[in-house]
Parts: C-alpha cells; sequence; structure tokens
C-alpha cells in the first residue's frame, strides 16, 4: 500500500485534530496563492477578456474531468457548477423524463434531506401523479418494480456513514427499467467509485466535503456518456446552450455534457477547487481506502476500549461504511461542542449522533489516538455538562 499521507499540502490549524473533513475540507496550502492569481493577473488585469484568454469559460469541463478521474468517469462525461442541490433537481429531472410511462421516485430515508426536498418540489411541480417513495435504506432492493421511473440513491448514509454497493443496486434497478441517479457526496475523494462500471445513468456530488474545494464550491454531474446527447438538462439555462453567443431566442441544448451547464461559472471558487484537485496528483484511491479503514477501524476499537459511554451507530463491518464513523450519545451535541473547544473538530447530527471523518491525506495513527484522549476525557468526566455547550449554533 502506497503512503497517501501529505499532510504538509494543507493548511491545519495549531492545536486541531480534524475528524470533518467530511463535511468541510482543508485548504490545501497552494489555493491562496491561485485564487489570489486569478483576482490580481486575471480579473484586475484581463477585465473581460480572461473568459477566453485566461480560459476561464473552459473550467467547468476543465475541473470536471479532474473530478471525473477519481470517480471513475471517462473524459468528457463530468461538468462543474450551481451547488449539489441543483445538480440533484437537474439530474432526477431529466431521469424522470427517460421514463415517461412510469411516475414514481424512489429513495431511501438514509438520504440527505436536501436530496428528498428536491425530488419533493419537482413532484409537485410535475403533478400529473409522480410521487416520491422513501424505504428504509436496507429496503431499498425489495421495493425496486416496474412502477419505478427513478431510482436516487446516495451511496454514504450521511449521518451512519452505511454504503449502498453501487453496482449490484443499479442493475437491480435496470434488471426493472428505472433510471439510476448516485449522490456521490460523500464518496468523491473518499472511496473508490467506478461510475462507468456501475452503468448508472446519473450522477452528482459536491466538491467542499472530501474534495477540500472551499465552503461553497461548485457541485458536480456525470451523465452517462452514451445518454448525454439525449438528456434533457432541465435547467436550460444559456451556457448549457449549443451556441450560447448565437443567442439564439430558442434553447438547444450543447453538445453531450456541456448542456447540464447552466449559467455563468464561479470562477474564483473554479480555481481553489481546480488546485484543490492537484492534492490527488498520484494518489490511488484504493490506497486512500485502505488507509481510511486502517484509521476507521483504530478510532473504533480505541473508543469502544476507552469511552463506553458511546455506541457505535456506523456499520461495524468496514466493507459496509463510507469514511467516517458516527456515534450515538444522548447528549452529542454538547459533546461535540465541549470535544470542538478542545482541538477535536467532528460534528453532530440531530438526534444523537457524534460524526467523525476520516481523511487519510492529512490524518494518521498519533491523530486518531490523540483524537480518542480527549474524547475520553470529555466523556469520562462530563466535561460536555457545562450549559455553555447546549445552546444549539445556526450549523451543528
Ligand atoms: C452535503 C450534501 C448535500 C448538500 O447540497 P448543497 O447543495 O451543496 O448544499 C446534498 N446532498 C447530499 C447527499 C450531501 O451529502
Amino acid at each position: 500500500m502506497a503512503d497517501v499521507l501529505r499532510k504538509e499540502r494543507f493548511i491545519l490549524p495549531e492545536g486541531v485534530i480534524y475528524l470533518d473533513g467530511n463535511s468541510l475540507g482543508p485548504m490545501p496550502v497552494d489555493v491562496p496563492a491561485r485564487v489570489s492569481g486569478v483576482m490580481n493577473e486575471e480579473w484586475a488585469q484581463m477585465l473581460i477578456r480572461g473568459w477566453n484568454k485566461a480560459g476561464w469559460m473552459a473550467m467547468p469541463s476543465d475541473v470536471g474531468n479532474a473530478v471525473g478521474r477519481l470517480i471513475g468517469a471517462p473524459e468528457g462525461s463530468v461538468v462543474m457548477g450551481d451547488t449539489l442541490s441543483i445538480k440533484v433537481y437537474q439530474a432526477l429531472a431529466s431521469a424522470v423524463k427517460m421514463r415517461p410511462d412510469r411516475r414514481v421516485i424512489l429513495s431511501d430515508t438514509g438520504n440527505f434531506p436536501s436530496d428528498l426536498y428536491i425530488a419533493e418540489g419537482l413532484v409537485g411541480l410535475l403533478e400529473q401523479g409522480y410521487a416520491l417513495k422513501t424505504v428504509e435504506p436496507e429496503a431499498v432492493a425489495e421495493a425496486i418494480d416496474d412502477t419505478i421511473a427513478v431510482v436516487m440513491l446516495t451511496e454514504v448514509d450521511y449521518r451512519t456513514g452505511r454504503k449502498h454497493e453501487m453496482k449490484p443496486m443499479t442493475e437491480l434497478a435496470h434488471a426493472a427499467g428505472a433510471v439510476v441517479v448516485w449522490d456521490l457526496a460523500h464518496s468523491a475523494g473518499a472511496l473508490p467509485v467506478d461510475l462507468a462500471g456501475s452503468n448508472c445513468e446519473f450522477a452528482v456530488g459536491c466538491t467542499y466535503k472530501y474534495l477540500n474545494g472551499g465552503p461553497g464550491a461548485p457541485g458536480f454531474i456525470y451523465v452517462r456518456p452514451d445518454l448525454a446527447d439525449a438528456a434533457e438538462p432541465a435547467l436550460s439555462g444559456w451556457l448549457g446552450h449549443r451556441a450560447p453567443f448565437d443567442f439564439d431566442l430558442n434553447y438547444t441544448p450543447g453538445r453531450g455534457i456541456e448542456r447540464m451547464r447552466v449559467g455563468t461559472p464561479p470562477i474564483l471558487q473554479m480555481a481553489a477547487l481546480q488546485e484543490a484537485m492537484k492534492v490527488w496528483e498520484g494518489v490511488d484511491m484504493q490506497d486512500v481506502r485502505a488507509a481510511s479503514i486502517a484509521l476507521q477501524e483504530q478510532f473504533i476499537e480505541e473508543v469502544e476500549r476507552d469511552v463506553p459511554q458511546l455506541t457505535l451507530a456506523s456499520p461495524r463491518d468496514s466493507a459496509k461504511r463510507g469514511s467516517q464513523v458516527s456515534f450515538r450519545f444522548e447528549q452529542g451535541y454538547a459533546a461535540m461542542q465541549a470535544l470542538i473547544d478542545r482541538g477535536v473538530i467532528g460534528d453532530f447530527r440531530a438526534p444523537d449522533i457524534m460524526r467523525f471523518g476520516f481523511t487519510p491525506l492529512y490524518l494518521d495513527a498519533g491523530d486518531v489516538s490523540a483524537a480518542v484522549a480527549v474524547i475520553r476525557d470529555v466523556m469520562v468526566n462530563k466535561l460536555w455538562d457545562d450549559e455553555a455547550y447546549k445552546v444549539r449554533n445556526r450549523v451543528t
């Protein structure tokens, strides 16, 4: 196994053990200079000429290819833009259009609420008997039948880290004639993904989690290449038009994945992400996976040994988990605030989940042991039992 540790590529504040890279990745060292370069040398000096001269207009596809390489997507099948929620809408709306004789979108209760809300909104807009059906994650396979137009799932559960099996689930859905949309929010940069091999029609994801693109970094969308010239983009914005600068009064979708672009790309964010993607050069996702599992196993073992107050909420079998470990604790919110106060940063997901992300590019076994020592101190000495830790922040 090749070493994937490259802490020196990231800014990690003194005294912090960062176990929340599954929510917002840390800043790669080279990002500020790149963004500053884009501001001072491109925006300031080139002005409008930057769109051509600095290649701004091509960035959504260029960065899409860099992301695509990490998730097993062929060149030219991924494009960046907007946020993940918007990309979920586009993928879902396009997918529904591919099965006009069916009316049900199937998802699960472990999906991230935004994906479900977007589906709800789409179903409300379509009317005509469309419905969103959600079942328990373990019951998805048996709920797939010939009424299902689209199966929309997130590979890794944001709360527990429980992982769906992409390829067999996609095969099952296809056998029933459904179209499949995978959300890779907690997969891209976390574990190996073989999008082409899974044969799914659509995939979407975000880049501020394991890909370290920065807060609000653009989302991505993948369309299986054989369908990309047929998919209806749903959000038919001018930059997805075949010839935006013809300024036609009618919409003609662009070629291939380009049609999934909507409006003007956020160049500063795109530059930050493009620079952040360089951290992955020479990294094999199989090595990242092996290192992540080793850290997670160590964490579970040490927490269960030293901190009996916490109950494992994630699957015990590492093959069934993504790259995070969650524990249940009734006062989990306060406990997490106490940890954060002591430099161990994870997060909390209602009602009682304490979530810890494992990112072997900048975490090692020593960090895991040091984090567990702090967790033990907070839990054994009830340091969380402080009114100040019980006041809920806007972001948990
Ligand atoms: C993080 C996450 C989101 C967030 O969507 P944004 O539009 O980027 O805010 C959506 N879906 C899933 C599955 C997520 O994990």
